[in-house]
């Protein structure tokens, strides 16, 4: 089987030749944390399958939903139609945001959601007659995903460089990554440095600018990069004062991951008020990871930017699968799950107890700025070229699989996102194995 699918599946941000001699793990099946192979063996899925699965393979509530679902309506077009999952959702995820992000527009993609917020901001402001706002800002290291429009805010070399010519590209602006601070500065100094770098650009150039997209908190895929929350209220007041959009990517940190639902929560502007973005995409967790939604959510001025008698005035944009009731109602299931079983603070205890037990590496002579929030969990390892992070990376994948873990390092950045479902003995295998590879590959290198 594995070989055959190695000739017909082409894999996703992997270079097939590498499977030459590595072999591709074949799951079976799944069941809470677990991934289970064809012959016998267990993975502890730890990064909940590239961050998108937050309660478990196989989770039998959100199942029962999915069953429900399935013999009352798979799909039904959503220009002219409407179902009640899709107005369920989005008025369940509205609420969440007190109703100041109360329209939601649906794909299927991250990076699909990523484009909906650039075209929608773009035209917002031109129906508003500033057509000349055609411009984006992106954060150093930024990730937004892969389509030929959300690589324009994508600063990550290895994936935007061999199609740059594609591309048009956004401002790049300093990050507010907090291992970037100089001596004696704190992480909040290094934030304010970084609104401050925003603002130069802003003072000459806001004019052709429509928005500022950021990660907020954690820039994920860049390898685990926090910034101090001041960022996001420096920012979100940047935005005002340049009459700019500002879009909160929460893809990845939304949906818990970051400890609050939407990770822009842990910024408090100057009136005492969370910040809150003009546009916020969300993905990923969403559907717990069962099937693939995406969505933005928008300002009531945006929304009414568009609403207009005439077509060419309304956002054109849609995709086939826009609001598949399937995906909605995991989704459903999913938010209904959060408020169930009270997870953001079960999630508090979680994290206190896998931080406790990470302390020994993270006083690790060849650990470099071991890092958390909510439930995320990053340091770096002590290895010098770029060179060495790959190999580092490849090497730590392989050894965890040894030790039932699926790990995959960004480069020399280790990090853990496990779902929202690990009992107190999962927590504590997560740990000792990560430091037992750890001390492994660090021996071997
Ligand atoms: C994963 C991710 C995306 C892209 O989502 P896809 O579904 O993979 O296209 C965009 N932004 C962030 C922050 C992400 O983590």
């Amino acid at each position: 089987m594995v070989s055959r699918s190695l000739k017909s599946v082409w894999h996703p941000c992997t270079q097939m030749q590498h499977h030459s001699t590595t072999p591709l793990v074949p799951v079976s099946h799944g069941r809470g944390a677990w991934l289970y192979a064809a012959d016998g063996k267990r993975y502890l899925d730890a990064i909940s399958s590239w961050w998108v699965n937050l309660f478990g393979h196989a989770n039998p509530r959100i199942n029962a939903q999915l069953k429900d679902q399935l013999d009352k309506l798979e799909h039904a077009m959503l220009a002219g139609f409407t179902h009640e999952p899709v107005v369920r959702l989005s008025e369940e995820l509205s609420a969440k945001t007190g109703n100041v992000l109360g329209h939601c527009f649906y794909a299927s993609d991250g990076a699909s959601a990523v484009e909906i917020a650039l075209k929608m901001s773009f035209h917002a402001w031109r129906n508003g007659g500033h057509a000349a706002k055609e411009e984006f800002v992106c954060l150093k290291g930024s990730y937004h995903g892969e389509t030929i429009g959300a690589l324009a805010v994508t600063d990550i070399d290895l994936f935007r460089d061999a199609y740059s010519p594609l591309v048009k590209r956004a401002h790049v602006v300093m990050s507010p990554d907090a291992r970037d601070a100089r001596d004696g500065e704190t992480a909040a100094d290094v934030a304010r440095r970084a609104a401050a770098a925003l603002e130069a650009l802003l003072q000459h150039r806001a004019q052709h600018i429509a928005a500022v997209i950021v990660e907020p908190l954690v820039q994920c895929a860049t390898g685990m990069a926090m910034h101090d929350p001041i960022y996001l209220s420096e920012v979100r007041a940047l935005c005002d004062r340049y009459q700019v959009h500002l879009i909160f990517d929460e893809i990845a940190v939304g949906c818990g991951r970051s400890g609050t639902f939407f990770a822009s929560e842990q910024a408090i502007s100057s009136d005492g008020t969370p910040v809150s973005p003009d546009l916020v995409c969300l993905s990923k967790g969403i559907s717990g990871g069962y099937l693939p939604l995406s969505l933005v959510m928008a300002t009531e001025p945006i929304y009414q930017a568009f609403y207009d008698a005439d077509t060419r005035r309304g956002f054109l944009h849609s995709h086939s699968y826009t609001g598949n009731p399937l995906a909605c109602r995991a989704a459903l299931a999913t938010l209904q799950i959060f408020e169930e079983d009270d997870v953001l603070t079960e999630n508090r205890r979680r994290a206190q107890r896998i931080t406790a037990a990470l302390e020994p590496l993270a006083n690790h002579a060849k650990v470099r700025h071991f890092r958390q929030r909510g439930m995320i969990w990053a340091f770096d390892a002590a290895v010098d070229d770029p060179g060495a992070a790959a190999d580092f990376s490849r090497r730590f994948f392989a050894k965890a699989l040894e030790s039932e873990l699926l790990l995959r390092p960004i480069g020399a950045t280790v990090y853990l996102m496990p779902p929202y479902i690990l009992d107190d003995a999962e927590c504590d295998l997560l740990t000792a194995r990560t430091a037992e590879v750890f001390e492994s590959v660090m021996q071997d290198g």
